[in-house]
């Protein structure tokens, strides 16, 4: 029998133990380490923000994925790795291992920026379900007494998707409530120029956003990096002083501390095109945890995001290739990372594709249209039915 511990209950955990147990069966014992018992469908918190789901809408039980399929579940967060004696510390015991798979997502580390985050500083945060529910009660009040609303991401973020979402949908929101004129809306980011997005832009991204931004009327400050933050002040590294009443930023990203020590400096984690630790070969690293260097230098420094979809295919990848390991045949030919991301706009939505994920591409564009709300849509119900049955081979 073959020993398999998974890091992390999300995208990338959840589809690379329920892949192991359905090509492995009785060869493997599999057991999920996770600091959380609920899977959250991350790509709908923009939602929730703005009152349009509810966390039962959006939440699975982690136990009812997983005990269904025999797979054993560890509710506490992983304390350490220890590579050499192949064992996992966790808050409730150590655990050994043949193979370890790690999809520990960021630690959000709003301590990097004195005055950030929804916990100790003065901005609020659409990253986990927690926070998003403290940003949707702020969001409540600006509608009731209107101010101006700053959406962006600080240096350091690797996921710009949900703060564009943002800035559309509460631009949709105000203009359907006839009250877009009392809040004005800012979008500051680390990013080089609007439509960056961590990858050098998806097709059009630039112009889109750009045209977007000026339909809106939504002003932007771009390639900045935030210094401090008080209660009435973003205070930014050239000087600029921005007043807000809501201010949603992303923070920086780092890994998180009971994994970082395999990784570089800021705790991600190198791979192969396996997925494999290039180092320790019975480690995989899948999703945000593993390390992907950035396009280009930017005079702030941004990171390369890994999306949902992303990280389901290098479950897979990781996955078939320890089931190929262990069963002596040929490892699987991983593909090429893409970006595919359905941006949800208010009124509207885009389609978002760069294929392969960084420049030179062969393919790549932004695209909008309300039929891709429609997509968007019934991609939350389709993941969420196929991830509640274990359907992890579904694409
Ligand atoms: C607001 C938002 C919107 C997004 N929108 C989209 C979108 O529209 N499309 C898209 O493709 N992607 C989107 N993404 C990105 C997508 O959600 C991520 O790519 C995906 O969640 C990455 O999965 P992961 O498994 O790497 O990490 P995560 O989903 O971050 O999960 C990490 C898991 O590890 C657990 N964990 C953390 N530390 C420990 C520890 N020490 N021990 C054990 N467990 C631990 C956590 O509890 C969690 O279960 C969005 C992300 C956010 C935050």
């Amino acid at each position: 029998m073959v020993n398999i511990v998974v890091l992390g209950g999300s995208f990338g955990g959840l589809t690379a133990a329920l892949e192991l147990k359905r090509l492995l069966g009785q060869k493997a014992d599999v057991t999920v380490v996770s600091a959380d018992d609920l899977f959250v469908f991350l790509p709908s918190l923009p939602w929730l923000i703005m009152g349009w789901r509810k966390p039962a809408d959006i939440t699975l039980k982690v136990t009812d994925i997983l005990t269904p399929r025999g797979i054993k579940f560890v509710h506490s967060p992983a304390l350490e790795v220890l590579p050499e004696a192949r064992q996992v510390r966790t808050a409730a015991g150590e655990l050994a291992y043949d193979y370890l798979v790690i999809s520990t997502g960021p630690q959000l580390v709003f301590d990097e920026i004195p005055g950030l985050g929804p916990d100790k500083g003065h901005t609020d945060c659409a990253f986990t379900i927690d926070h998003a529910v403290k940003t949707g009660q702020n969001w409540k009040s600006i509608l009731e007494n209107p101010g101006l609303v700053v959406v962006g991401s600080a240096q350091m973020v690797s996921c710009f998707g949900p703060s564009y979402e943002l800035a559309f949908e509460m631009d949709a929101e105000l203009r359907r409530r006839k009250m877009r004129h009392k809040v004005p809306i800012l979008y500051l980011t680390s990013e080089p120029y609007l439509g960056h997005m961590g990858v050098g832009g998806i097709g059009t991204s630039k112009r889109f956003m750009e045209d977007e931004f000026a339909t809106r009327d939504i002003k932007a400050i771009v390639n900045q990096a935030i210094d401090e933050v008080t209660p009435e002040e973003i205070r930014l590294k050239d000087g600029t002083k921005i007043p807000f009443k809501l201010a949603m930023i992303a923070p920086p990203f780092k890994g998180v501390p009971a994994v970082a020590p395999l990784g570089n400096p800021r705790g991600f984690i190198p791979v192969d095109k396996h997925y494999r630790h290039t180092k320790h070969q019975n480690i995989f690293v899948i999703g945000v945890a593993m390390v992907i260097a950035p396009p280009e230098p930017t005079p702030v420094p941004v990171g390369v995001p890994k999306t949902g979809s992303m990280t389901i295919k290098m479950a897979k990848v990781a996955a078939a290739t320890i089931f190929a390991e262990i069963q002596g045949s040929t490892l699987p030919t991983p593909e090429e990372l893409a970006v595919i991301c359905l941006m949800d706009m208010g009124n509207t939505a885009a389609l978002m594709k760069a294929w392969p994920l960084l420049p030179p591409r062969q393919d790549s564009y932004t695209r909008k249209g309300i039929w891709a709300k429609g997509l968007k849509h019934s991609f939350e119900r389709y993941f969420l039915f196929k991830m509640k049955h274990g359907f992890s081979h579904w694409p």
